[in-house]
């Protein structure tokens, strides 16, 4: 990779303001942990986005799309090519029509929830509380509470691997559990189309309070983490699975297995990637031993 040619390319497609280089990717993860990347652009507009890649494309130099990292452990050694940051630029969200909420791809699950509301819309309650954007939301089916994001999307706006923008419906948008085809195609998601319904306002708020109030009884949100680690296996719960297999509180390093929620590895003070990791490693095995289950994780592992 000629590096000169590449810093000249992502800063003629993004702005000289909006690329970094050798930027710690533990600043841009949950889990507050992560080594350098080699560039880091955070483009302002859909059309910079497009730019970046193409130039990435052209180049032959391998890129991450982020959005706010709630469900990336990036390795220690951090990431070679280029990480195009969507969280926090490319968030508006507005109305569009009734019952039709059209946001950016950055825009967090929170705002748009809290847009809804405030508009008297239901539907997207479930997603408040996941922190991360709609992007992200829509690359891997965020759910919770019996909601999955796709029960409330219409369509994407992405960009597809061979650099075209592409309106994907929710019929080909191939939605499963933590999954989609847009993950599985490698392409960008640039924004969304929601179709909410109205609601009473007060109810609401309300249901948001609630599940916002059961996720502070059960997890442990006061401590860096990516959230859930492993997907859950068919016909069990893997937080389940892990506290009875005796596995809370096992750690490695700054990786532990949470003492409230089983189901989260918790970074409880200068754990590496390596340390969760191997914690993850040590959970697999004994859990595959104990009970003959192969969690699989839900994390995203970039850079091993
Ligand atoms: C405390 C906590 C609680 C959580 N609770 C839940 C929960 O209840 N339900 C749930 O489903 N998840 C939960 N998560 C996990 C996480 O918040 C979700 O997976 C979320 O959807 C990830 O969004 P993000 O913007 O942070 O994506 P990132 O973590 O940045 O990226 C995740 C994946 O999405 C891709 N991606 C992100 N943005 C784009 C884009 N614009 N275009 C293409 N690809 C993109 C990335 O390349 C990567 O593959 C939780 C995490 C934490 C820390």
């Amino acid at each position: 990779m000629n590096t000169e040619s590449l810093y000249r390319s992502l800063v003629a497609a993004a702005g000289v303001e909006n690329v970094r280089t050798d930027e710690p990717m533990s600043a841009h993860t949950t889990f507050r942990i992560g080594g350098p990347a080699d560039f880091f652009v955070a483009p302002v507009r859909a059309q910079d986005v497009v730019a970046t890649i193409g130039a990435c494309r052209q180049l032959d130099v391998p890129f991450y799309v982020v959005g706010r990292g709630s469900n990336l452990l990036v390795a220690d050694a951090g990431l070679r090519g280029v990480v195009v940051q969507i969280a926090g630029n490319l968030s508006s969200v507005a109305m569009s029509g009734e019952g039709t909420v059209v946001a950016d791809a950055g825009v967090t699950n929170a705002k748009v929830a809290s847009m809804a509301c405030r508009e008297s819309l239901g539907g997207y309650e479930f997603a408040a509380g996941i922190p991360g954007t709609v992007g992200g939301a829509s690359i891997m089916n965020a759910g919770a509470y019996g909601g999955e994001f796709r029960d409330v999307a219409r369509k994407v706006v992405c960009l597809d691997a061979d650099g075209e923008t592409r309106e994907v419906s929710r019929d080909e948008a191939g939605w499963g559990y933590r999954s989609s085809m847009m993950l599985d195609e490698g392409m960008v998601v640039l924004s969304v189309e929601l179709e909410l319904h109205e609601d009473d306002q007060a109810a609401i708020q309300l249901r948001m309070d609630e599940l916002a109030r059961k996720r502070t009884d059960k997890q442990p949100l006061d401590v860096p983490s990516a959230g859930s680690t492993f997907k859950r296996p068919e016909g069990h719960f893997a937080g389940k699975l892990i506290q009875d297999a005796g596995l809370q509180g096992y750690a490695v390093g700054g990786a532990e297995v949470s003492r409230k929620h089983a189901g989260f590895v918790v970074n409880v003070g200068g754990a590496t990637a390596d340390d969760v990791v191997r914690v993850i490693r040590h959970v697999q095995e004994v859990v595959l031993a104990s009970y003959g289950v192969a969690l699989e994780p839900e994390v995203r592992m970039w850079g091993f």
